[in-house]
């Protein structure tokens, strides 16, 4: 019998993401800079910022406002076009759809059929070209560059070769997207600077910079580390193979976004995490709104297949080795 540490190093299983990469980084064409997203960004960043400057001075009222701006605008992405309409992860009544779509809107990250047909084509694509935030092109692009270049042409492929019969048939999600510029308008800048200034007497300037330019940034940036941090830095207990990592950070900015690893070895798991819910908030919404029958169909790994992960490809992949 040869020596333990002989025995693992043969296993090792190769990496077929790091080949699959190395092999469409030979064709990458120079990537095109889509300037008036790159003015749009620093622009808003510099807002935010100025927000920042501003906060000391503001009503606690427009504090506590801003806090629900971005945690209903969170919950639009985490609960609606993340693990509804991306990954089909439960069933939701028209309602929730409704009140989840408008939450989207407060986000302002895209409309729903075009954040959920780019995160299908993430998932297929992890770590290659055809992934829209491939994080092997680095922490920036994986966050935030992305959005100031063109896609790269593997994106677009894959994307037209997924099937998106379910977004097309959904008449919230194509509504939406018919008139997204005046919902997102009203959602994300309007009624967040709006209701302030109405409701107690806020500078209008101080809710615009706070309400909406620093709540903006905040929230984006929040969930771009689900593509940057969460791609780069973690543990891996579900699959050492794969780039995404079990990231505290992130779960902890995203609302219980950050479990990547287990997310990315089991997509149709609603609460995107193996263990119960320590801090989940995306988890409870879902499970609230299943108690009140809004919700329903809610999917779930069973502990045997995911126990069977672990062993065959994550941190109990010793166990494996011993059976041989
Ligand atoms: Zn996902
Ligand atoms: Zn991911």
């Amino acid at each position: 019998m040869a020596p333990r540490s002989e025995r693992v190093t043969q296993l090792e299983p190769v990496n077929s993401v790091e080949k699959k990469y190395s092999e469409t980084t030979q064709k990458r064409p120079a990537p095109q800079i889509v300037w008036k997203n790159v003015y749009f960004m620093a622009v808003l960043h510099l807002l935010a910022l100025y927000g920042i400057y501003l906060l000391p001075g503001a009503n606690l009222r427009t504090w506590l406002w801003t806090w629900l701006c971005h945690f209903l605008g969170g919950l639009g992405v985490t609960c609606g076009v993340h693990r509804l309409w991306s990954h089909r992860s439960y069933k939701a009544t028209w309602p929730l759809r409704l009140a989840l779509m408008f939450m989207n809107c407060v986000a302002g990250q895209n409309d729903i059929f075009e954040w959920a047909r780019d995160h299908r084509v993430h998932h297929k694509c992890s770590e290659t070209d055809g992934d829209p935030h491939n994080a092997k092109r680095g922490f920036v692009f994986a966050h935030i560059g992305w959005l100031m270049v063109k896609k790269h042409p593997d994106v677009i492929k894959k994307g037209q070769q997924l099937d998106l019969s379910d977004l097309y048939e959904d008449k919230i999600v194509m509504f939406q997207r018919r008139h997204y510029k005046l919902l997102q308008t009203l959602f994300n800048v309007i009624l967040p600077t709006a209701i302030p200034w109405y409701f107690w007497n806020e500078n209008f300037l101080i809710a615009f910079f706070i309400c909406y330019a620093f709540r903006y940034a905040v929230s984006l940036n929040a969930t771009w580390c689900v593509n940057s941090l969460a791609h780069i830095w973690g543990s891996k207990p579900y699959d050492h193979n794969i780039n995404p990592a079990e990231n505290l950070t992130v779960v902890l900015a995203t609302g219980g976004e950050g479990f990547h690893n287990f997310h990315h070895t089991f997509p149709q798991d609603y609460a995107t995490r193996e263990y119960g819910s320590p801090w989940n908030p995306s988890k409870w919404f879902i499970d609230g709104c299943a108690m009140l029958g809004l919700a329903y169909d809610l999917k779930t790994a069973s502990k045997d297949s995911i126990l069977k992960r672990r062993i065959r490809t994550g941190d109990l992949r010793q166990l494996n080795n011993h059976n041989d």
